[in-house]
């Protein structure tokens, strides 16, 4: 079994909607980012990407190429999985936080577990979404920006 950890934060800027765990929720705030800046897709995609010792999400996507310029981050995600299971390792479980102000993450939990598990090609039982706010302090509290933290187990297929 190979663990794997991830984190990634992006500024927010306003006019939504928020791109999030490969979904649009309507927001009056959006992500900033040379891609699409999904915070939860980009956390996941290093953390399987590291427990199968990979490398890291900059190395397969640089944000200083062009092609990766408002890059759909489903589409990364998809593509860092495919190396992860072509190396012989498949999912047992993914754990995410995201630390968001607003918008609560709440309502749209399922649906992200669900794009999730779709992109992985799981379960959505092996997936957890969970959420936090900043309490009102520091850049998360005062809705400068959105972070998101996951760890993930994966097992020999
Ligand atoms: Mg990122």
């Amino acid at each position: 079994m190979r663990i794997g950890i991830g984190h990634d934060s992006h500024r927010l800027t306003p006019g939504g909607p928020l791109r999030l765990g490969g979904i649009d929720i309507p927001h009056d705030k959006a992500m900033l980012g040379h891609s699409d800046a999904d915070v939860l897709l980009h956390a996941v995609t290093d953390a399987v990407l590291g427990a199968a010792a990979l490398g890291d999400i900059g190395q397969m996507f640089p944000d200083t190429e062009e092609a990766n310029r408002g890059r759909d981050s489903a589409e990364m995600l998809a593509a860092a999985w495919k190396q992860v299971t072509a190396a012989g390792w498949r999912l047992a479980n993914l754990d995410c936080t995201v630390l968001a102000e607003r918008p609560k993450i709440g309502p749209h939990r399922e649906t992200i577990r669900g794009r999730l598990a779709q992109i992985l090609g799981c379960l959505p039982e092996a997936i957890s979404v969970k959420a936090k706010t900043g309490e009102g302090v520091g850049p998360i509290g005062r809705e400068e920006t959105i972070a998101a933290e996951c760890a993930v187990l994966l097992e020999r297929e």
